[in-house]
């Protein structure tokens, strides 16, 4: 359950394990890898089911679901379907535009992250791919651009060309990165979140929502 991850509304999260990127701050380390044991489909959605009176929607996240080509479209309806009424939101990291641009008619949310002008540091994407990816994530009607601010990632002279990437997007939520065991990285200064908070409305004419 949870209060922040679909703005203004109480949401349920579903979690779909194993992730393609492998980011140095990952906090769903557990997730990055396949699970074995799996839930069934109908579990997880009777779960949801009899919460339904509590929640205003469901959040599928990971790991990164757009992995789950054949499956998450069917689950999305099978969803609504059960749970009729209820907003459904997706979260990815943006390396499946394809999935990304069949997704549109089927949910209400997106949200996605941009990680770095350097995908190569933790991924095989390019960043073509994730340039189709944002230019798709901006026409969804409700949508959101997240960028956690890891210094070895988010580079004070790319600033510029973050925001570029980010022009015609309604809604940024800038973050700072969480330190986790075994990475010494120090996070930037509250004042350079706030330095690049001013670069990003300015270039992209997005609301930011800064969350320290
Ligand atoms: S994309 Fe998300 S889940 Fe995947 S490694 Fe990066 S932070 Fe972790």
């Amino acid at each position: 359950m949870s209060l922040v991850d679909y703005p203004g509304k109480v949401a349920l999260t579903v979690f779909t394990s194993s992730c393609n990127f492998n980011c140095a701050y990952c906090q769903n380390k557990t997730l990055k890898r396949q699970v074995i044991e799996e839930l069934s489909e109908e579990t997880v959605i009777d779960y949801l089911d009899r919460r339904r009176a509590l929640i205003d929607a469901i959040v599928i996240t990971g790991g990164e679901p757009t992995l789950r080509v054949g499956e998450l479209i069917p689950f999305i309806g099978h969803l609504r379907e059960r749970i009729p009424g209820k907003l459904v939101k997706l979260d990815t990291n943006g390396w499946n535009p394809a999935l990304l641009a069949r997704l549109m008619e089927c949910i209400d949310f997106v949200a996605m992250d941009l990680k770095s002008l350097d995908y190569s540091l933790f991924s095989d994407v390019s960043i073509e791919t994730i340039r189709k990816s944002l230019d798709l994530v901006k026409a969804f009607r409700e949508h959101e651009i997240r960028i956690t601010l890891y210094p070895p990632y988010i580079k004070r002279e790319d600033f510029g060309e973050l925001a570029e990437l980010c022009r015609g997007a309604s809604r940024i939520a800038v973050q700072q990165y969480r330190r986790i065991d075994g990475n010494d990285q120090e996070p930037y200064k509250s004042g350079i979140l706030e330095e690049f908070s001013g670069v990003l409305s300015r270039i992209s004419g997005a609301q930011i929502v800064l969350r320290e």
